[in-house]
């Protein structure tokens, strides 16, 4: 693997110009090693006002979303790569962040999953993005079908018309409930499922 090469800076272009072309290789390298220092003082930096910089980098997101989605669509293949790269070098640590970004936010991954569902299927719609927290709001953290406490063991994000019967992946058509409810509830047609559940009780 050769060395990363270096893309200078304005400064560091006019100080390579004046230094004499055999003398610029170790120029070059003084120069590679302030940078490893300045990025070491920033990391050290970044670490000391992490909560800050993340707020702030959380409103530049947010309001330059068009220009990062552009970005990354005219940039595909360089994230591609780098994303490649990132994991050649260190595997373990690319699934110890993914692991860590799920247990940080299941509501996402829920969305995610029954978006990506949703689309194999063909049945058209898509999940907002904040659908799990309005209908938390909405159901007062109570389960659709039982009415229990969604708090304690967590909530499914269920379709209230199931997509193997053709329902829609959108807003409307999906509720929150207890794991229990919604796998008791299975496939089953929600008619037969309210009429088997009568029959229970
Ligand atoms: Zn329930």
């Amino acid at each position: 693997m050769g060395r990363k090469k270096i893309i200078l800076t304005a400064r560091e272009r006019k100080v390579i110009e004046k230094v004499r072309p055999y003398k610029r290789a170790t120029v070059l390298g003084a120069l590679r090693g302030r940078r490893k220092k300045l990025r070491a003082q920033k990391h050290e930096w970044y670490l000391a006002n992490r909560e800050r910089t993340r707020e702030r980098d959380k409103k530049w997101r947010e309001s330059h979303k068009d220009y990062n989605k552009k970005w990354r669509l005219e940039n595909k293949e360089r994230i591609k790569s780098y994303a490649d790269r990132q994991k050649a070098r260190d595997p373990e640590k690319l699934r110890e962040n993914d692991r860590r970004w799920r247990e940080n936010n299941p509501d996402k991954v829920k969305i995610r999953w029954n978006n990506y569902r949703g689309r194999k299927l063909g049945n058209g719609g898509k999940l907002s993005k904040d659908i799990c927290k309005r209908l938390r709001i909405s159901q007062k953290n109570k389960c659709a079908i039982c009415g229990r406490s969604i708090l304690t063991k967590g909530y499914h994000l269920d379709h209230i018309i199931p997509l193997f019967l053709g329902g829609e992946n959108g807003d409307a058509n999906v509720q929150l409930t207890c794991p229990s409810c919604n796998l008791s509830k299975g496939k089953k047609d929600p008619k037969l499922f309210i009429w088997h559940n009568k029959k229970l009780k």
